[in-house]
């Protein structure tokens, strides 16, 4: 927990937000600015600044990321469509949340 992360507050539920999934160590919820039909973050409870901080201590945490993904991405019905799954890492790279997540983009018409 970081005292000043608005992630960590919204898994705290400090902000009240939507979770389409929650157990002991993610929550998912859909990204507020959405920058396709499907968006969603993925999220681990544990606060870990960016993907350059992760170790492998932090190894199943990370994958199971992965396998939330797949999941998610077929209740949301865009597993056969296809999406994307992207981290920014650091200012340079996008990140402006500075609490790791994995977005989940899908659902164009194309
Ligand atoms: P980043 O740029 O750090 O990879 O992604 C952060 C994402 O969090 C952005 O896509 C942004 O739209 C989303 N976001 C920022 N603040 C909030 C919020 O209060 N609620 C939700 N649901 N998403 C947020
Ligand atoms: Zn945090």
């Amino acid at each position: 927990m970081s005292n000043d992360c608005l992630f960590c507050k919204i898994i705290n539920r400090e902000i009240p937000t939507e979770f389409l999934y929650e157990d002991e160590n993610y929550v998912v919820f859909k990204d507020i600015n959405p920058a396709a039909p499907v968006h969603l973050l993925l999220i681990p409870k544990k606060h870990i600044r960016s993907i350059n901080d992760i170790t492998w201590d932090d190894e199943k945490l990370i994958s199971g990321l992965f396998l939330i993904a797949k999941d998610m991405a077929k209740s949301q019905g865009v597993n056969e469509s296809g999406y994307k799954l992207l981290f920014n890492v650091e200012k340079g790279g996008g990140q402006e949340i500075f609490h790791v997540h994995l977005h989940l983009i899908g659902g164009w018409k194309r």
